[in-house]
């Protein structure tokens, strides 16, 4: 391999960024065509490293490589979007639970060119809302579960098929039921949902279009992402919690216009 093989150029997004000997960085990069990757960012928290400010977390950037055995190294990186620049408190979380949520899912090449557009659009979006920004995550979510393969029905009942009012979840059935199939239905198998959280389940593909009208309770915030979690647990097996979101959980402040 000659050294022009070595080198290469990647677009990719921040997802975490680990202080690594005196001055370097490790990053976790997503990347459409390699999937989440190490990267060793030789002397970049040196006070006169051009790459100050550009590695920042969530950043997107056009990454400069050279590869030298297993390890990416940065020969340079140019920033295309940070999109931190106009957010608020609350959408840098959300921006970070991102990160978190894509760190977790590991997921490999096969999905990365999908996976990578779908971050790259919920970064755009999150940091451009100024209001109910936590619909814009479940939608992530929402996304994200059916781009691995999983399925969530948001707008008829699981098991009857109907577009009656949901009444609770079905983690196994994959969706939400109506009042009479729960009745017939095993208790422990369904989560009970208020008429809030039916309606803004099923609002969800669209709700963009009325962010700014809706009022989002605190207990359907909280549960949401719950029933969410919980399904994407349900289907890949692994377990999410993430720190960035907890900070949400105790706020009052969440629908205040910055
Ligand atoms: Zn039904």
């Amino acid at each position: 391999m000659d050294n022009r093989q070595r080198d290469f150029q990647l677009e990719g997004i921040i997802l975490d960024r680990i202080p690594y000997k005196e001055s370097s960085f490790i990053l976790k990069v997503l990347t459409p065509r390699k999937g989440v990757i190490s990267i060793i960012a030789q002397g970049a928290r040196k006070e006169n490293s051009k790459l100050q400010g550009v590695l920042d977390l969530m950043n997107l950037c056009n990454f400069d490589l050279y590869r030298s055995g297993e390890l990416f190294n940065v020969r340079g990186a140019e920033l295309l979007k940070s999109y931190h620049l106009t957010c608020s408190w609350e959408q840098t979380i959300l921006l970070h639970a991102g990160a978190e949520l894509y760190l977790k899912l590991a997921m490999g090449e096969q999905e990365s060119e999908a996976t990578f557009h779908i971050l790259k659009k919920y970064s755009e979006y999150v940091s451009g809302v100024s209001k109910n920004g936590i619909a814009v995550f479940w939608r992530l979510l929402y996304r994200t579960l059916l781009n691995e393969g999983g399925a969530f029905n948001l707008q008829t009942c699981v098991v009857c098929g109907c577009a009656k009012e949901f009444v609770a979840c079905y983690p196994r059935k994959h969706g939400l039921i109506c009042g009479l199939c729960a009745k017939r239905s095993e208790k422990e198998l369904l989560i009970p949902i208020s008429r809030e959280m039916g309606n803004l389940f099923r609002l969800l593909p669209t709700i963009g279009n009325v962010l700014e009208e809706i009022t989002i309770s605190m207990e359907a915030r909280k549960r949401i992402t719950e029933i969410f979690f919980l399904q994407i647990e349900e289907h890949s097996g692994r377990k999410i919690i993430l720190k960035s979101l907890s900070q949400l959980d105790d706020s009052d402040s969440l629908n205040e216009v910055p």
